[in-house]
């Protein structure tokens, strides 16, 4: 099943999830319907909270990326419960886009290397360290978990030139090729 993308100014993007405490929420219908939804929309990462749901999860396919870096063609996983707990100093920049905010794409910062605790969606905890474009995406879909969005992370320049835009992107007026749900 296709869920609706969750679209900047709804109050779920804003909530830091806690812990799943009960796995059973979990189940393999909503992993497969959350990697369903990405693709349906050409996304690398989606977040629980992006179709509505305010749990601590994500997943990612970086296939697409492989052009880019050949080791991602196999990199699709899906992360329950994460948390990084170390960033590298060294911060590197790349344009980003999301699915909640459509047709935006900006330059964001973001440490180069992470490191993760997270577990697999057959309940098999990982301690790992990513980086390159996999830490990029990571990060990025973490950040929906914590209640983030990158434009809370570019310039103060250019987050003041895309005000208007985001404020009408709010109250529903934005354009996607994907199924998306605006503000109510
Ligand atoms: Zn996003």
């Amino acid at each position: 099943m296709v869920y609706p993308i969750y679209i900047c100014g709804s109050p779920v993007l804003r909530q830091v999830t806690e812990d799943i405490a009960d796995r059973s929420l979990v189940t393999p219908e909503l992993i497969a319907d959350m990697f369903e939804t990405m693709y349906a929309s050409n996304g690398v990462g989606l977040a629980a909270p992006q179709i509505g749901k305010n749990l601590r999860l994500f997943v990612v396919d970086a296939a697409s990326q492989a052009e880019e870096e050949p080791a991602l063609a196999d990199f699709k996983r899906t992360f329950i419960n994460p948390h990084i707990y170390e960033w590298s100093e060294e911060e590197v920049d790349s344009i980003e886009g999301c699915l909640s905010i459509p047709g935006i794409h900006e330059t964001v910062w973001r440490p180069e290397r992470i490191r993760i605790r997270y577990f697999d969606e057959q309940g098999m905890g990982h301690d790992e360290e990513f980086d390159g474009k996999v830490a990029r995406i990571i990060q990025h879909e973490y950040d929906h978990l914590e209640g983030k969005i990158f434009t809370d992370r570019i310039s103060p320049l250019r987050k003041a030139l895309l005000r208007s835009k985001l404020t009408a992107m709010t109250k529903g007026k934005y354009s996607a090729d994907y199924k998306t749900r605006a503000v109510k």
